[in-house]
C-alpha cells in the first residue's frame, strides 16, 4: 500500500526525529530506548470512532485526545512521559495529506509540551471505523503511584475541577440532536477543553518523587475511579462532597441540585484529573508543588479502614451512593 508508506514517512518526518533516550526510532523493526536504569511504565489506550469520539472530529483534536488519555495514565502512575507508539487503523481514503498534517499538528501541540517522542507504531487499512491506539512509555524517578497504595488515615485529593467535560458532552449531544442548550456564562471554551484535556503529568511525577504511593486518574467518573483505589487497597473512604472542586460555571448550573452534582462531577467521565492519596505529613509538600505548578489541588476526604465502604457526606448529611458510579464500558 503505497499510501501507507507515504503516511509513515510523513509521521517520521514531522514527529519521529529521535530525542532523549531514543537510540533507534521510527524506521526499523523496533525502537531501541534507553531508560538509564529507571523502571519503565507502559500504558495503552484505544479510541474508536463513534464510541470514544464523534466520527467527524478534526484530526488535530483526535491526535491530542488519543495522546492525552495515555499521558493521563502515565501521570496516574507517577511516570515521566518519554516515548509513544501510534497504531492507526484507517478507513480507506482517510489518510490524505491534510488529515495527516492536521493529525501531526494536534499531536505535536501536546507531545512537545509533555516531552514525549513518537518512536514507532503500525498503520493498517480497515473496513470498520477509524481506530487510534497509542502506547505511551515513561520512567519512574520515585515509587510508582498504585491503586493499591492507599492506607487508612490518608487524605484524598483531586486536581483541577470535576464534571466540566461531562456537562460539555451533554451540551454537545443536545446540539447534535438539534436542541439549543441553555446559555451558561463562563462555559464558552468548554468544547475546546472537552476535546483537548490537559493531563497532570507534571504533578504525577512530582508526587512520585515526593514518595507518595497512591493515585488514579479520573477518566470513567470520580466515584468509579476512587472505587478502584478502595478495592485495590482494601480500604473505605469518606468523601465530603461540598469539597469536590467545581468550576464556578458548573457550580452555578448545579445550583445545589444533588442529581446534577452526581451526574457531572461525581460520575461523569473524561475529566483526566488525578486522585491522589497520601499521609498527612506529606500534604504541605504536595500542596507546595501544586501551587508552584499552577495546578488546583483540593482535599476531598479521607481513607477509612476496610469494611467502612464508600461514604458520601454533603453538608453534614450522609447521602446514598448512586447506583451507577461512573461510565460503564458497554461491550
Ligand atoms: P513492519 O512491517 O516491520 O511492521 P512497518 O512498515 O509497519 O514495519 O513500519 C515501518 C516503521 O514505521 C516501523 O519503525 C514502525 O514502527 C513505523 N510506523 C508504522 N506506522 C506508524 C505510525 N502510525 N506511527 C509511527 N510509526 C509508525
Ligand atoms: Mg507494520
Amino acid at each position: 500500500m503505497a499510501e501507507e508508506f507515504a503516511l509513515i514517512a510523513e509521521l517520521q518526518r514531522r514527529l519521529g526525529q529521535g530525542g532523549s533516550g531514543v537510540q533507534t526510532g521510527i524506521g526499523d523493526d523496533g525502537a531501541v530506548l534507553e531508560t538509564q536504569g529507571m523502571p519503565l511504565v507502559a500504558c495503552t489506550d484505544t479510541l474508536v470512532a463513534g464510541r470514544h469520539f464523534f466520527a467527524d472530529v478534526g484530526a488535530a483534536d483526535l491526535a491530542w485526545k488519543s495522546l492525552a488519555v495515555n499521558l493521563s495514565d502515565l501521570a496516574a502512575m507517577g511516570a515521566v512521559p518519554r516515548w509513544a507508539l501510534l497504531n492507526l487503523a484507517l478507513p480507506a481514503g482517510m489518510a490524505h495529506g491534510d488529515w495527516v498534517a492536521n493529525f501531526c499538528e494536534g499531536w505535536q501541540a501536546l507531545a512537545g509540551r509533555a516531552g514525549i517522542r513518537l518512536v514507532g507504531g503500525d498503520t493498517v487499512a480497515t473496513d470498520g471505523p477509524l481506530l487510534v491506539t497509542v502506547t505511551a512509555l515513561g520512567v519512574l524517578q520515585g515509587p510508582a503511584l498504585l491503586r493499591s497504595g492507599a492506607r487508612p488515615g490518608d487524605w484524598i485529593a483531586v486536581t483541577g475541577t470535576l464534571g466540566d467535560a461531562a456537562l460539555a458532552l451533554e451540551r454537545q449531544l443536545q446540539l447534535r440532536r438539534g436542541e439549543v442548550p441553555e446559555v451558561l456564562p463562563g462555559t464558552e471554551d468548554w468544547e475546546e477543553r472537552r476535546l483537548r484535556p490537559w493531563p497532570r503529568w507534571e504533578l504525577g511525577q512530582q508526587a512520585s518523587r515526593l514518595g507518595l504511593r497512591c493515585a488514579a486518574d479520573v477518566s470513567d467518573g470520580f466515584l468509579a475511579d476512587l472505587g478502584h483505589i478502595l478495592q485495590a487497597s482494601d480500604v473505605g473512604a469518606r468523601i465530603l462532597v461540598e469539597h469536590i472542586p467545581l468550576h464556578p460555571a458548573l457550580a452555578a448550573w448545579i445550583d445545589e441540585d444533588w442529581e446534577r452534582l452526581v451526574r457531572t462531577a461525581l460520575t461523569g467521565g473524561d475529566d483526566y484529573e488525578l486522585i491522589l492519596c497520601g499521609p498527612p505529613a506529606r500534604w504541605p509538600q504536595l500542596q507546595e508543588l501544586a501551587r508552584a505548578a499552577g495546578v488546583q489541588l483540593s482535599q476531598v476526604g479521607e481513607i477509612l479502614p476496610a469494611g467502612q465502604g464508600l461514604q458520601l457526606y454533603w453538608h453534614g448529611q450522609q447521602q446514598q451512593l448512586p447506583s451507577r458510579l461512573g461510565h460503564v464500558h458497554a461491550l
